[in-house]
């Protein structure tokens, strides 16, 4: 399995995730002839997009998507956010309901905090192994460590330490509410580390709070020198495998 990343943050975010013969988009808050580019204009391979949330970085080309043809799925609570806000039907599925089939990837949405708006965090299933996808969330609300995650695609977007302090002298916690932050990462990649484990890419990385060194460097440390911790920038191309060659 291959994943490509078209763009990640809060410029808009874009994933591609390609199986055998089957491409699963993430997101579409990149424009479509982008996220075609990087699948090779394979178009009829695309099994679907599936898409978190309401926010612009996240479906702000969801017309553009339908345009080709592609459909957008969403749980049902999103469902009914971007029909509201920006007037375009998804397809709606029910939260943590399993086997939800999309080519050869099964998926399930799962509500994660984000703010006031409905949020989803996506487990993904295919022969070639399980992906957890996480953004734009507080922190994960569901213990997974249990469930044998293989890859990740996990929201690192700020830490604490980079916030500056305004005049009342209290962080700016409001601008990064719903945003995964370093120390919550950390303890999520803790939780989810097991033998079975491969491969975790750092997604949705703030430009001003962040520092890609310094979160890989970390995150690496918790976990077995083989497993690949890697940052998601645009253009990223990483291959997921479950064995080493
Ligand atoms: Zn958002």
């Amino acid at each position: 399995m291959v994943v490509k990343t078209i763009n990640s943050g809060s410029r808009g975010n874009g994933y591609a995730l390609i199986s055998g013969e089957d491409v699963l988009l993430l997101e579409c808050g990149v424009p479509a002839k982008e996220m075609l580019k990087a699948i090779d204009y394979q178009t009829s391979k695309v099994v679907g997009c599936i898409a978190s949330h309401v926010h612009s970085d996240h479906v702000g080309f969801i017309k553009q998507y339908m345009q080709y043809g592609i459909k957008v799925y969403t749980s049902d609570e999103v469902q009914s956010d971007i029909e509201t806000i920006m007037g375009e039907k998804t397809i709606g599925l029910q939260r943590m309901r399993r086997k939800n089939f999309l080519g050869c990837f099964s998926v399930v949405p799962f509500r994660v905090p984000h703010g006031d708006t409905e949020c989803d965090g996506w487990l993904i299933d295919t022969a070639e192994g399980r992906v957890l996808f996480i953004t734009d969330a507080e922190y994960c609300p569901y213990d997974f460590s249990k469930m044998n995650i293989n890859y990740g695609l996990i929201e690192c977007n700020y830490s604490e330490d980079y916030l500056s302090t305004d005049d009342s002298g209290s962080k700016n916690h409001h601008v990064l509410t719903g945003h995964l932050e370093l120390q919550t990462c950390k303890r999520l990649v803790q939780s989810i580390n097991s033998n079975s484990l491969r491969s975790i890419g750092l997604i949705h990385l703030s430009a001003g709070n962040g520092n890609p060194r310094r979160f890989r460097n970390e995150i690496s440390e918790l976990v077995d020198s083989d497993v690949d911790i890697w940052i998601a920038e645009k253009g990223t191309e990483k291959e997921f495998r479950l064995t080493p060659f």
